[in-house]
């Protein structure tokens, strides 16, 4: 899962305090979850059966499919919001702070700084990351860096990781509370939250936290919350596979 335990360089006997743990992954988990694709249909067709909208989910599957596509197709969004899923994100603050931008149709919980030491685990960017920037800003691309410029990243953050935590790890052991304490902390370190959503709000965050080859509009998201959408997108195809290929098929863009 790339982590590492890294110890001062010149600390020959490491003490805990200068411990910190670099990963260059982030995990999702879906932990709780009512999502299919009968959700959307049953939804959809109260508009012309009423209360037995219920009793035609089986009925013909070859009409679900052309359903769900239609109001993808037509962004009739809100059958696709009778659904919901919870996910368990372990990923980098810098990331949340994107994330918790969306803030329609999705509802958060983070682990607190206030009430619990925070843990040395901290993001550095795995050998597959692209460093560097290259254009002008709305018209910019990523390419690879060189050997020496990854080393100089995850050699770099480390030790600034190292210090800061140390810093923290300090002003603790001096007495000082934990909200106080924390301000030392980059954004680097790992963060823990809840996020739950629906079909139509996930789409929404896919559509613009991920690059795809079928997007019609496409975005440009910072890799690492792309890395969170892609996990979160798996886990959202295997419980609503029709409503999946539908968002696909209409250019990935939110109904
Ligand atoms: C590639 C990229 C770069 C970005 N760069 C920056 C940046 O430099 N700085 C920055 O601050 N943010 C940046 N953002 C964040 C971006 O501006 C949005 O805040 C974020 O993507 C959430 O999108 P949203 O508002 O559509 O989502 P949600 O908050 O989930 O809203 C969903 C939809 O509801 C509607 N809606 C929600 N709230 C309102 C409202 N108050 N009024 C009217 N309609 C509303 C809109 O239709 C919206 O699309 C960036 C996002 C991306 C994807």
């Amino acid at each position: 899962m790339g982590r590492t335990l890294l110890t001062s360089a010149d600390d020959p006997q490491p003490s805990p305090r200068t411990d910190v743990t670099v990963r260059s992954d982030v995990t999702v988990e879906l932990v709780k979850s009512s999502a299919s694709d009968s959700d959307v249909l049953f939804a959809a067709r109260v508009s012309t059966l009423g209360e037995q909208s219920i009793g035609e989910l089986q009925k013909d599957p070859e009409r679900s499919k052309g359903l769900i596509n239609y109001l993808m197709r037509d962004r009739h969004g809100s059958p696709f919001e009778h659904n919901s899923m919870t996910f368990l994100v372990s990923a980098p603050i810098f990331v949340f702070r994107e994330f918790m931008r969306h803030r329609v149709g999705w509802s958060y919980n983070e682990e607190s700084g206030r009430y619990r030491e925070l843990q040395p685990v901290f993001y550095v960017p795995g050998e597959d990351r692209k460093l560097v920037q290259q254009g002008r800003p709305g018209k910019y691309e990523f390419v690879d860096g060189t050997p020496e410029q990854y080393k100089a990243v995850t050699e770099t953050m480390a030790e600034s990781y190292r210090q800061s935590y140390a810093a923290y790890q300090e002003m603790l052991a001096a007495g000082v509370a934990r909200e106080v304490a924390r301000a030392t902390l980059p954004v680097g370190l790992f963060s823990s939250m809840y996020a739950t959503c629906n079909a139509r709000s996930l789409m929404h965050f896919l559509g613009l936290r991920t690059q795809h080859e079928l997007a019609k509009v496409p975005s440009f998201p910072q890799r690492e919350i792309e890395m969170v959408g892609e996990k979160m997108e798996a886990e959202w195809a295997r419980l609503m596979p029709l409503t999946y290929a539908a968002f696909n098929a209409n250019g990935r863009v939110a109904p």
